[in-house]
């Protein structure tokens, strides 16, 4: 292994250029040289390719989004288009590419390692979702959840102050980690998320015998999958008289700087990437499992649901904010 490239994809998220530092600086450790592919898959057809140096990541671990930036490039599901990709890897005579975002991204570059034998592929579970098996935890989840959390303990402060019960939405629109996680550390009052139905006739008559037992105010999470934080308002209104704000949080979620254990994991699954291409390793996902890395097959990734919905923790946090 002589060449290798590395690209970010799909959403971004915090950590990303942890992780892209990582891939580089372990690369040339080892005497590898290593190319940045700006703008994912549509800088592979566009060959906005560029030769990355120790010092190109420099100054970036503490940096949210990708300095490599990110794209949706959906004409790279057509086989015809891969082909240019895979020529312009070819024609620098890269062997081996390290793509950093979600399993959609993954899905990319299981197919150039098919179809080109001469290019091994590695994936970097690179998003705040939390939503990709093979591992526990994803890139940027930590940061974003860091970043609800500070979020929702401000609007706890003007809802305790008025007395009013706040429906917040966060992101996670197959995956309720972030709400789950978020909604256990700031002690709301309701989590609803898509892997688990709400009743909420229930929320409503759970908000009603908080506030007779002189609760000041309720904190309603609700992941973006559920349903919108106004529907969720509006359904409400039909079981309950009470003075209730929308917060949608958006975007934020995904920016900032990535927290201490982002900025860890993305470097040590960035390293372990590129001595997994050493090793003459191809198309599988690197992860952490019980605080170890590992690969899994890109199909096995796919197929599996070894990254479950911890009921236990959504169980506890029902028990714990009754
Ligand atoms: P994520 O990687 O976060 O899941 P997307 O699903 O948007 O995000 O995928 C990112 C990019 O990966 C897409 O824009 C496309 O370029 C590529 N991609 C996604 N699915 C496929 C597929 N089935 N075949 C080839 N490329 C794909």
């Amino acid at each position: 292994m002589k060449k290798i490239a590395v690209l970010t994809s799909g959403g971004d998220s915090p950590g990303m250029n942890a992780a892209i530092r990582a891939v580089v600086r372990t690369a040339i450790y080892n005497e590898i040289e290593v190319y940045g592919v700006y703008h994912g898959y549509q800088g592979l057809l566009d060959d906005d390719i560029h030769k990355l140096e120790l010092g190109s990541v420099g100054d970036t671990i503490q940096r949210g989004g990708t300095f490599l930036y990110s794209a949706r490039c959906l004409e790279f599901k057509k086989p015809e288009v891969r082909q240019i990709a895979i020529n312009n890897l070819r024609k620098r005579d890269i062997e081996g590419l390290v793509v950093i975002g979600g399993d959609g991204s993954y899905r990319g570059a299981q197919l150039i390692s098919q179809e080109c034998k001469e290019i091994q592929t590695i994936g970097i579970p690179g998003t705040i979702d939390n939503d990709i098996n093979g591992t526990d935890f994803t890139i940027g989840f930590d940061t974003a959840l860091n970043t609800i959390i500070d979020l929702v303990d401000k609007i706890r402060d003007t809802a305790s102050s008025h007395a009013r019960t706040f429906i917040i939405e966060a992101m996670g629109r197959d995956c309720g980690d972030l709400a789950l996680w978020a909604g256990l550390s700031v002690g709301a009052e309701t989590i609803m998320v898509p892997e688990v139905k709400t009743d909420l006739k229930d929320v409503a008559e759970k908000i009603e015998q908080g506030i007779k037992r002189g609760k000041k105010h309720s904190i309603v999470l609700v992941a973006e999958g559920v349903m919108t934080a106004q529907e969720c308002s509006n359904e409400l209104a039909k079981f309950i008289n009470i003075d209730t704000r929308v917060s949608v949080l958006g975007h934020i979620q995904r920016g900032g700087s990535p927290t201490g254990a982002d900025r860890v994991l993305a470097s040590r699954l960035g390293g372990y990437a590129v001595e997994l291409l050493m090793n003459g390793e191809t198309a599988k996902g690197v992860g952490i499992k019980n605080n170890k890395v590992i690969a899994t097959p890109f199909d096995d990734i796919f197929d599996g649901n070894d990254h479950k919905f911890d009921l236990d923790l959504y169980e506890l946090a029902k028990k714990l904010s009754i």
